[in-house]
């Protein structure tokens, strides 16, 4: 069995969004990283492809999540920055929903309680300023000028390129079989399908593979099939470009979410739309990569009263992964059993535009074990997980 030339003062394991993200700041503060990843650099087998992610900064899910949307923004600057490449755009984003929806109420509580900039349009305003909705009369908006697009696959490039350019050795098309931790103090080993591996801290970072590789966290993560679709709108793309059309979600009273994005890939290309949440169970090794003919049916149904121009012509879907917690909250911490183990987890479809914080985050938990950043809503001991 093979053993890693140079000894290491932390491991990555999992090298999408988190890892990838933990692999480059931790390199970047001098220390010795190896990363771990089953599959290649940026591929689109878990949970960070398919070409955009929204961002955004006021936050329905919890305004808890503001200060670190705030870090972020910091972050994704200087990553587009530190890169030379575009990792994300800020066009403007819309939140479409009934006064007491979740989209609309919850954002402007978020927006309200920590000051954050906005416009609130009612279903006229909608209508003038973005005429590719149809919004009920009573629908109403919050827009948001600092929101946009996160772009994926350059995220993880970015981050592996710098963590690599920092020194870090990454290997890929390497599985992680299992890691243990001598007790408090003590090093972590980590067994692959290739060698064996020691070092001070472990960062594991595995996306929709956690029942598998933190099955002793005490904490339920339960994988979701998500599928996006991309349209070509009917009369083409040019309302959709990204200049002139934002991002979105949209609730309907009945609590279903769509959300979507202008066209990103040019006069042929279409505008990418998707259900928020209520995707099938399923387990990532057996996931059903197939998009079926009634899925795309269904899509473009909920789509013409509400967006009436976009399921002009099915392009292409493609399935994701969520790794959803019961409250779909994240799950960033040491390891309560093993505080030389760091986790992050149970990301619930909204982690994406968190990724350079995260990575921040924990890069200051496997270093001093505690950070200045505020994730006591993301502790896996937390009541109802
Ligand atoms: C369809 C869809 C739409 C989304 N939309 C948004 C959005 O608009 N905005 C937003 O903020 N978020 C969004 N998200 C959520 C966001 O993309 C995820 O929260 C984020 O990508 C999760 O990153 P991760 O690092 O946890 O998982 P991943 O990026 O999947 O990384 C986990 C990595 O661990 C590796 N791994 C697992 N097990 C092993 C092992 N045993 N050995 C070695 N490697 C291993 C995997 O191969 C993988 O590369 C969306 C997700 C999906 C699926």
């Amino acid at each position: 069995m093979a053993s890693s030339r140079t000894s290491h003062d932390v491991i990555v394991v999992g090298l999408g969004g988190m890892g990838s993200a933990a692999a480059y700041h931790l390199a970047a503060r001098g220390r010795r990283v190896l990363g771990l990843e089953r599959f290649g650099p940026a591929h689109n087998l878990g949970s960070s492809h398919g070409g955009s992610r929204i961002y955004r900064q006021a936050y329905f899910e919890d305004p808890a999540y503001v200060p670190l949307l705030l870090r972020a923004h910091e972050l994704w600057e200087k990553l587009a920055a530190d890169s030379g490449r575009e990792v994300f755009t800020e066009i403007g984003g819309l939140m479409i929903g009934r006064e007491h929806s979740a989209a609309f109420a919850g954002t402007l509580r978020s927006a309200h309680e920590w000051g954050l900039d906005h416009e609130v349009l009612g279903a006229a305003d909608i209508r003038r300023r973005f005429p590719t909705f149809n919004p009920a009369p009573e629908d109403v908006a919050f827009y948001e000028r600092r929101a946009g697009i996160a772009l994926p696959e350059a995220t993880v490039t970015a981050h592996l390129d710098l963590a690599r350019a920092h020194g870090a050795e990454l290997h890929f098309a390497e599985t992680v079989l299992g890691w243990e931790a001598d007790g408090p103090g003590g090093k972590a080993r980590v067994v692959t399908d290739c060698g064996a591996y020691t070092a001070d801290r472990l960062v594991i970072a595995p996306g929709a593979w956690a029942p598998t590789l933190l099955s002793g966290l005490g904490v339920s993560v339960s994988v979701e099939r998500q599928v996006m679709y991309w349209f070509q709108p009917v009369g083409g793309t040019r309302p959709f470009r990204p200049d002139r059309h934002p991002v979105y979600i949209w609730e309907d009273p009945d609590g279903t979410q769509i959300y979507g994005f202008p066209s990103l890939d040019g006069p042929e290309g279409g505008a990418k739309v998707a259900f928020f949440r209520k995707g099938v169970p399923s387990d990532p090794d057996t996931l059903d990569r197939r998009i079926h003919r009634d899925e795309i049916a269904a899509m473009a149904d909920h789509l013409r009263p509400r967006i009436p121009t976009l399921p002009g012509r099915f392009l292409k879907a493609a399935a994701c992964m969520y790794a959803n917690t019961p409250d779909e909250h994240f799950v960033l911490a040491q390891h309560p059993e093993h505080p030389q183990v760091t986790v992050a987890c149970g990301f619930s479809g909204h982690g994406f535009k968190f990724v350079p914080v995260v990575g921040e985050i924990l890069a200051d938990l496997a270093t001093e074990g505690t950070t200045e950043h505020p994730i006591a809503l993301f502790d896996p001991r937390r009541a109802r997980v």
